[in-house]
Parts: C-alpha cells; sequence; structure tokens
C-alpha cells in the first residue's frame, strides 16, 4: 500500500530514501511460484490466507504454457468435468490482485533460477513432473511400445504433443490394433484404459481434442481387448475403488477368477487385507464381481486386469519386426517384506508371452531438474528437499528457496494431496520469515521481471489474456456441443491471446 502511494508521487531522493526504510520495516515479501498447478495455487493461497503473518504479500506465478492449471488441464481425464471444476477455486487465486500470473514463460529458458533468485525474496518450485520413468527392458523402442503419459497429454491437447506427426502416429497405431496392453495399474493406467474402452459417443462432450475424438472413432473398428498388468495381485493394487467403480458401471471389466477369489489369494496377500481394514477389503470384493466376461454393449471395449505379470522384454511382430507384437512376462509370486512394509512381487522364474499390437507403460510420471543450479536428485526424480525448504547436496539450505507438489514428493497424490503439501512449505516459509532468514526488499520484483522478459522478447500471457483464450475455446466447444474445444498450439493460443 505504502509502495503504491510512494509510486504515485515523484519523491525526492531523500524521501525516497525515507520511504524505503519505511517500506522496508513493513518488510513485504516478494514470492515467486514457478508452476501453475494444484501445488502451485495451493501455494498462493495459503500465503494470502496467512498474510497477517507477514506485512504484505505479492505472488507472481509462472507457467510455461500459456495456459494455468498443470495436470488439472493435461493430466486429469476429460471425462471427470467435477475434478476439473477446481479451476474455479484457482481462478478466484488468480484474480486475487495481491496475484500476478505469467504464461508462456519457462524456467531455465526465459529466466534463470538465479536470476528469479536475486529478484524475488522467495522461490518456490512447484513444475511438477514433466516426464516419465521407462522400463529399461530390451525392446522398448519398438514402434507400438508407448508412453501412457504422452498419450494422455495428447488426447487431453498438450501443445507439444498434438503436432500432426504425433496425430499419425497414434492414428497408424490404433486403428491397426486388436489388443493393447497398459503395464501399470494405477490411476494413470485405468485413465488411459477407459478412455480407450468408452464408446466414443459417451465422450463427445467432454474437452478430449477432436483430434483424439476421430481416432478413437475409428478404432471401434479394431481394438476390442485392453490389458491393464500389474506385478503384484489385486489385494495391492495402486488404484482406487472409486476408479475401478468406472470401469464395472460401464460393464467392460473382467479379472480371471483364480487371481482374485478368496480361495487363490495368498496368505500374505489375506494377511495385508486383514491389517488394511474395510476399505481394502470392499476394494477386492468389487474386483470379484467382475470374474465372468461381460456382454459389452455396443462398441464398448472388454478391460482386463491382470495381475502376477513383470514384463522382461518387448518381443518384434513376426509381419513387421520393427513393431511390437508381444510382451515376454515373468509371472510373480508374493512375498512379505522383511521390513514390515507392504508385501513385494518376486520372480517365479516362470515365464509367459503374450500377444499384443500397442503397448501404454503407465509406471510413473518423473520431475526433471528445469535448470542447472537447482539442487535436484536425479535418482529419485525430486529437488532435494526438508519441509520443503530447498538444500544443497551438502545438506545446506538454499536462503529463500522452496519447493512444494510433485516435485517436491514425487510424483503421487491427488490435487487435494498438495493442499496439505503447500501447508507444510507455507509453514517452512512463514518460519523461515519470523525468524528473519529470508530477507525481504522493497524492490518491485514483478516490474524487474516483466523488464528481464521484455529485455529477451518473450511473450509473457497475464490472466487475462488467457481468459480469453479460455472465452474462445468455450465459444468454439458450444459448436459441437462440447465443454469446450482446446486450442492445440503455442502459436494459435498466442494469437487469441494477443487479439
Ligand atoms: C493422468 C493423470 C490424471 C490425474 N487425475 C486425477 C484426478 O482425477 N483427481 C485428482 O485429484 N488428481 C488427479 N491426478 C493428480 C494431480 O493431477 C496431481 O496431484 C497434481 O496435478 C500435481 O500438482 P503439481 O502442481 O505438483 O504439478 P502439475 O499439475 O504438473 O503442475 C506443474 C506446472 O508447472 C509447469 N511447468 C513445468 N515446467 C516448467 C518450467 N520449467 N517453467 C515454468 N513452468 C513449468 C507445468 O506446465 C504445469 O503447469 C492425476 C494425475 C495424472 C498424471
Amino acid at each position: 500500500m505504502f509502495r503504491s502511494l510512494c509510486s504515485s508521487f515523484s519523491l525526492s531522493n531523500k524521501t525516497n530514501h525515507i520511504a524505503s526504510v519505511l517500506s522496508y520495516s513493513k518488510r513485504d515479501l516478494n514470492i515467486c511460484i514457478v508452476g501453475s498447478g494444484p501445488a502451485g495455487f495451493y501455494t498462493a493461497k495459503q500465503l494470502l490466507q496467512k498474510e497477517s503473518n507477514v506485512d504484505k504479500v505479492d505472488v507472481t506465478i509462472l507457467e510455461k504454457l500459456p495456459t494455468p492449471y498443470g495436470l488439472v488441464r493435461y493430466g486429469v481425464a476429460p471425462d471427470h468435468p467435477e475434478v476439473k471444476n477446481v479451476q474455479n477455486d484457482f481462478d478466484s487465486i488468480a484474480s486475487d490482485s495481491r496475484v500476478k500470473f505469467l504464461g508462456n514463460v519457462t524456467l531455465g529458458k526465459d529466466v534463470r533460477f538465479k536470476e528469479l533468485s536475486e529478484m524475488f525474496d522467495v522461490v518456490v518450485l512447484t513444475y511438477g513432473a514433466d516426464s516419465e520413468r521407462s522400463l529399461g527392458i530390451n525392446g522398448e523402442s519398438l514402434k507400438g511400445v508407448e508412453s501412457a503419459r504422452e498419450f494422455v497429454s495428447w488426447y487431453n491437447g498438450l501443445p507439444s504433443h498434438t503436432t500432426p506427426e504425433t496425430f499419425n502416429r497414434y492414428r497408424q497405431l490404433i486403428e491397426t490394433s486388436k489388443k493393447a496392453v497398459i503395464i501399470g495399474q494405477g490411476n494413470v493406467a485405468l485413465d488411459v484404459a477407459r478412455i480407450l474402452a468408452r464408446p466414443i459417443d459417451t465422450l463427445k462432450c467432454y474437452d478430449l481434442t477432436s483430434q483424439a475424438i476421430n481416432i478413437l472413432e475409428n478404432s471401434n473398428k479394431t481394438l476390442e481387448h485392453i490389458l491393464v498388468v500389474g506385478r503384484r495381485g489385486p489385494v495391492q493394487i495402486a488404484a482406487t475403488t472409486k476408479e475401478l467403480r468406472e470401469l464395472t458401471k460401464l460393464n467392460c471389466l473382467y479379472i480371471d477368477p483364480t487371481q482374485v477369489k478368496n480361495e487363490y489369494i495368498d496368505e500374505n496377500s489375506k494377511e495385508q487385507l486383514e491389517k488394511e481394514g474395510r476399505a481394502k477389503q470392499r476394494l477386492v470384493q468389487l474386483l470379484q464381481t467382475a470374474t465372468e466376461k461381460p456382454t459389452l454393449d455396443k462398441d464398448t471395449k472388454l478391460v482386463q486386469l491382470l495381475f502376477f505379470r513383470n514384463p522382461v522384454e518387448f518381443i518384434p511382430s513376426k509381419s513387421d519386426p520393427s513393431r511390437v507384437g508381444s510382451i515376454k512376462f515373468e509371472i510373480t509370486l508374493i512375498e512379505k517384506d522383511p521390513k514390515g512394509g507392504e508385501p513385494k512381487a518376486v520372480g517365479s522364474g516362470i515365464f509367459e508371452e503374450i500377444e499384443c499390437d500397442l503397448v501404454f507403460e503407465s509406471i510413473g510420471y518423473k520431475s526433471v531438474q528445469a535448470d542447472t543450479d537447482i539442487p535436484f536428485d536425479q535418482k529419485r526424480g525430486v529437488v532435494l528437499n526438508e519441509f520443503g525448504r530447498v538444500i544443497n547436496e551438502n545438506s545446506q539450505v538454499v536462503k529463500g528457496t522452496y519447493v512444494c507438489g510433485w516435485l517436491k514428493r514425487g510424483p503421487s497424490g491427488v490435487i487435494l494431496s498438495n493442499i496439505y503439501d503447500a501447508e507444510e512449505t507455507v509453514g517452512s516459509i512463514l518460519s523461515d520469515y519470523s525468524e528473519s532468514k529470508i530477507s525481504s526488499s522493497t524492490v518491485d520484483s514483478y516490474s524487474k521481471l516483466i523488464a528481464h522478459l521484455q529485455s529477451k522478447s518473450t511473450q509473457y500471457i497475464t490472466f487475462e489474456q488467457y481468459k480469453k483464450l479460455e472465452r474462445h475455446e468455450t465459444e468454439e466447444g458450444v459448436k459441437t456441443g462440447k465443454i469446450r474445444e482446446k486450442v492445440l498450439s503455442v502459436e494459435e493460443m498466442l494469437n487469441v491471446c494477443f487479439n
């Protein structure tokens, strides 16, 4: 407040000095949050809510894409619009006068980490997980061995994944596949299975891209069977009852009875089931209702969960050796963890080959080091931290630098998990602030950043400009009865935002 009054008057050098001393005593906190997914927005929300602990906060949110919301826009399945409603909460945060959003600005490219640290009192890294884990087994580079993350990004319209080459690749693969195998049994694997399995007419009203609708519509003529394979058993499945129920409701789920019926559950899993209680027992009971092959509705594909299989090799197809034709699996057994953790899958020495035309690996997302100056644990794929405070290799705190979300704790947890995570990180920021471990400045960090971006000719997008894009997408969607028709290239997005 005081600072903005000062800027309205032309003050002499002397009064300027007094103003800066007074302003310093008020100790404004200039914070830059990098990444506008749930972790970024919940960090901003907590900071605004707890402003009374500080004199004033100014939050700048940087985002690599012209659009905010991270995986809520480009990860969450299009047929889960109720989940995407969290954007309304994020909109009210972005519209707060203390918050500024700058889209189309990439940390590590348009601005370096060191530069941001010099401009702002606090930098909070919340840039998520932009890469994925791979199995690292033979045959992984065969045509038809795809990443589930890339497929999800494609059907959700992430600009880098909607090029004509990607479109042609998926069209060629999906339209010539009878059987697809998804490796992994988490929520992303089930999203992919459901999007492939659902009758396309039931998807057309959502914001699935027209590209994806076009290809999935044609897949109805070929794709019949989707196998979702996990290393462990039904008791250890990572998916939730809600996600599995969606498949049973579609009447397309099948599990071989010898994999899930009580009389076949191994002793270690039985013990785990007893320990974990009712929620897990209900989940297993739900799986046990799917042990008869369903009579499929028109255009629905069969989704089969297959347990106790560890992929060891992708084998080329005999008719086209450049493309995957089958997967070699080692059958696994469930063994107790001597350390008391969840039972583990161990190899049995028995192998099995399963034919397929298409594979999606869905074994986890992974964060990247966006800038070489960010202390990063390459093995775990997270920024080194203690309670959200970034630390270097020698466990020393990097002053004024914090982390939150998937980048902090690894790629697990739902949108709401980021609220608790943000509470911890903001708790660390405020505690460091109260102990004067963070310097608070009088400079207008935001203006400094804008000057920097202008000097680099970066075409940044404000929140109001993004809202123009959103209106445009909604209007385009109305024309075809969809929630929205997403713009698929950054260039076109910028055109809409700037015109
Ligand atoms: C396929 C999928 C489906 C999911 N479905 C659900 C669901 O139905 N319900 C649910 O509750 N949770 C769901 N989740 C989990 C949820 O999406 C995550 O918990 C959440 O998005 C993680 O938030 P984040 O902010 O850490 O990361 P993100 O959401 O990934 O946000 C990170 C942001 O940082 C930006 N960024 C990246 N690099 C840079 C850079 N160098 N400079 C600037 N910005 C950068 C990215 O563009 C992105 O906008 C799903 C996750 C996935 C992958």
